[in-house]
């Protein structure tokens, strides 16, 4: 093993902590410095000095490793190029001596291809195996650590399966330690040498006994699968977590080291950081809990303070661009309009369609966020804003996620528009305005002749409002004065598709609506840019749906159910299970489920089946009929998760539940109890995992969107759980939502360093300003 400054530095300074009472490093220092190469080792060994003796090595030791360092520096320095840190960071795993590219391959299926990625792959817990105990001090169910000596290791049949039987012994006593199909440590595990055994202890016919145990040999390494608080890796197929371990434990030794701090002294200093390199070595192996948790600290404020500052720059970006459009809004319209409609707005809704309105009178673009559980009634807030929008004189535009969600809030906002005569894609809707207001419908597939007619008399201003997919920003697509754009189910739209819509139009407002609860602090850190408006009550008359999971065995029970719904003139969904793997072969298998359906199981109801690769005329169709009541059980893929409304649809069945997400779990919920009947929704799972069953659990016992999201950010984690890839926004790895002291500090350096040094123009922040553009994937946006 090479030297390594940092590392040696970590384990003197703790060792002087330890008051040189040898504790810093397991199995004592001298065993650690035999393995350096090129290292003069003390004599005596460290092990025979007293502690004055100890105390002048280890700070002689220290002074010499500054002086190396600083020697370092300065031939670095004397290079123009500064020091040449990222290039070999982003090298590929393959650098790493023993990755081949098959293992390189299965890490690439975890998201990891460089030497960056593999330092910022971090262990999903620890196992604390850092508390020793003597073998007669044992308890029951608890995680311990003993060094024993090995009396006998034999191979032994458990439970008809070949496996390992060892009895090993300290100075207070013996015990039995068993591993499960591993007879290979018969061998491994010779007589008389010393091993380290990690894991819970059980009573078998009163005795205890270690069952699968970590285990290490004592002779050879530093400890890292024992006796230490162990990282617990995600692993894929043929990824191994000893070798895991041994792997990232050699990429820390090798490569932490070599990361430049790209953190201000300042704010490191004032927030009383880690430094970065140590930060990233004690999230993998940390010393003790303390540094894990400074650690997690230091990496999760990175995480947060970039994404502020690129918030924060968007922000000027957009409030610097030219003036926004001022609405005139005829209260009158926005009444009439709301009379026409067959119930009253909520409390909530009324007071967002305020907030809103107002904005939309005001010079400066609107940029809000409208968050509402599902079912909330968003899409009438919306069509009232567009109304507004239309009736001052500009176009709008309102962008769903999915053709089906474009095409129902086509037909439904023509219907709110006091109900117009659809031709093709085109409706015009009379008697709100003096004059007809033109509402056209834009997706990807629309015959080509059709959608340049469309295009030209979108350009021209003859259409005022037009509701598509995100083939709305797409080329050739020219607004003649856009105003206000809407954006429903804003999580699956990337930032960029926003900033897009943006540009369609000189300034146009923004509306941007989720159905996932952001708790506000982390809204303001992600969406720092948006102002924030709630819709915090359902309409009323909603019953809880009642929510339950079944195993397989009770499928035929829920088929019965389902058909009674169905007799007394109900409908219902069937969701078929998701296939990450390809789309044709879910289409397929969901048109085979279909069938079985249809033939096998209901052959006397009418059953629709909408897929993503159906024609938009197909999907239009089945929609259109399961709307009418003409289709009893609509039969889907997942693309049915969002926004589909059909207030008649009491029942939703879930096929392979435990393979969602719970907030997809409760999107699909929310499709049915939207009208005033009992629904219920049915989880079906086949062979859930621990984590499948946690959120099945969850989802049967939790109606609240808001409580099921911070379930679902503790689950997966906030990068996973926003999509922060597909939406532009850096990872979240290590931030959590229960990080409000962090998010708000992190939010206060941010704003602090953004008016010292918007530009960050300064030499000091030459590295932070690098480190923005990396993680920030559209970097064009940080000027
Ligand atoms: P979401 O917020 O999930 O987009 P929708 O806008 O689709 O919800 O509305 C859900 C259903 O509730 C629709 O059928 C809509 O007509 C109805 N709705 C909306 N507002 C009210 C209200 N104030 N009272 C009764 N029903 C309402
Ligand atoms: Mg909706």
């Amino acid at each position: 093993m090479a030297l390594n400054i940092g590392q040696m530095r970590q384990i003197l300074q703790l060792e002087s902590s330890k008051d040189y009472a040898d504790l810093a490093v397991m199995g004592g220092l001298d065993r650690y410095l035999r393995r350096l190469e090129q290292f003069h080792l003390p004599n005596p060994s460290y092990a025979a000095m007293n502690r004055e003796q100890r105390r002048e090595w280890v700070n002689s030791l220290l002074q010499r490793l500054d002086e190396v360092e600083k020697a370092g520096e300065r031939k670095h320095s004397t290079s123009p190029g500064d020091r040449a840190p990222s290039g070999d960071l982003d090298s590929p795993v393959t650098f790493m001596k023993g990755v081949s590219l098959t293992l390189a391959a299965k890490f690439a299926r975890l998201g990891v291809h460089t030497m960056r990625d593999m330092l910022y792959f971090f262990p999903r817990r620890h196992l604390d195996y850092s508390r020793r105990k003597s073998i007669s001090r044992l308890e029951g169910d608890e995680e311990q650590t003993i060094i024993a000596n090995v009396w006998q290791a034999q191979e032994i049949i458990l439970g008809g399966r070949r496996g390992t039987e060892a009895i090993v012994g300290d100075e207070t006593g013996n015990i039995r330690v068993i591993w499960f199909n591993q007879p290979y440590l018969a061998r491994k595990l010779r007589p008389n040498t010393q091993v380290v055994i990690s894991g819970k202890v059980s009573l078998f016919r009163g005795r205890m006994v270690f069952e699968s145990p970590e285990w290490e040999l004592m002779e050879d390494k530093e400890l890292i699968h024992t006796g230490r608080l162990v990282p617990l890796y995600p692993l894929t197929q043929g990824l191994h977590p000893r070798q895991m371990r041994g792997l990232m434990k050699r990429v820390m030794d090798q490569w932490a080291w070599r990361v430049t701090d790209f953190m201000p002294e300042g704010v490191r200093a004032h927030c009383h950081l880690l430094e970065l390199p140590q930060a990233i070595l004690q999230a993998h192996y940390p010393d003790n809990e303390l540094l894990k948790d400074r650690a997690r600290e230091r990496l999760a404020f990175d995480e947060l303070f970039l994404i502020q500052l690129g918030v924060l720059a968007r922000k000027r970006n957009w409030q610097e661009s030219q003036p926004g459009n001022p609405f005139k809004i005829n209260g009158q319209v926005t009444e009439k309009f709301l009379h026409s409609l067959p119930f009253t707005l909520t409390g909530s809704q009324k007071r967002v369609l305020g907030e809103i309105l107002a904005d939309l009178e005001k010079p400066k673009p609107m940029s809000r966020l409208l968050q509402g559980e599902v079912g909330s009634g968003k899409t009438v807030v919306a069509a009232a804003a567009l109304l507004a929008a239309i009736g001052s004189g500009y176009q709008g535009a309102l962008m769903a996620p999915t053709e089906i969600l474009a095409e129902q809030h086509f037909s439904s906002i023509c219907q709110l528009l006091s109900g117009g005569e659809r031709e093709g894609y085109l409706c015009s809707c009379l008697g709100l305005l003096s004059r007809p207001i033109n509402v056209s419908l834009l997706i990807g597939d629309i015959p080509p002749k059709e959608k340049e007619r469309l295009q030209s008399q979108i350009r021209e201003g003859k259409v005022d409002l037009v509701i598509g997919t995100h083939a709305i920003i797409q080329r050739g697509v020219e607004f003649q004065r856009l105003g206000l754009a809407v954006v429903d189910e804003q999580h699956r739209f990337g930032v960029l598709q926003r900033s897009a819509l943006r540009q369609k139009g000189f300034n146009p407002h923004v509306l941007v609506m989720t159905a996932t609860p952001i708790p506000r602090t982390l809204a303001l850190t992600l969406y720092g840019d948006l102002d924030l408006s709630v819709i915090d009550e359902l309409p009323p008359g909603r019953l809880c749906i009642k929510t339950k999971w079944l195993s397989p065995e009770q499928r035929e029970g829920a088929y019965n159910f389902l058909r009674r719904e169905i007799k007394i003139g109900r409908q219902a969904f069937i969701i078929c299970p998701l296939i990450e793997e390809s789309e044709s072969i879910e289409t397929k298998a969901a048109i085979a489920e279909y069938q079985r359906l249809s033939e096998k199981v209901f052959p006397d109801l009418r059953l629709g089946l909408l897929h993503g690769r159906m024609p938009a005329s197909e999907k239009e169709d089945v929609m259109r009929r399961f709307r009418a009541g003409e289709v009893d059980i609509l039969v889907s893929t997942p693309v049915v998760e969002v926004g589909i409304d059909v207030p008649n649809a009491t029942l939703m069945l879930v096929e392979g539940a435990d393979r969602f997400g719970l907030s997809q779990l409760h999107q699909f919920r929310g499709r049915v109890g939207r009208g005033k009947e009992q629904s219920y929704c049915l989880l079906l799972a086949e062979f859930p995992s621990e984590e499948g069953r946690e959120r099945l659990a969850l989802i049967e016992q939790i109606q609240d969107g808001f409580v099921l999201a911070e379930e679902d950010l503790r689950l997966r984690g906030p990068g996973e759980f926003f999509g922060t890839r597909q939406s532009g926004l850096p990872d979240l790895r290590m931030a959590r939502l229960s990080d409000v002291a962090l998010l708000e500090r992190a939010r206060e350096e941010a704003i602090r360093l953004f008016q010292e040094d918007p530009g960050l123009e300064a030499a000091e922040h030459r590295l932070l300003s690098q480190e923005i553009a990396r993680v920030w994937q559209d970097g064009g946006e940080w000027s």
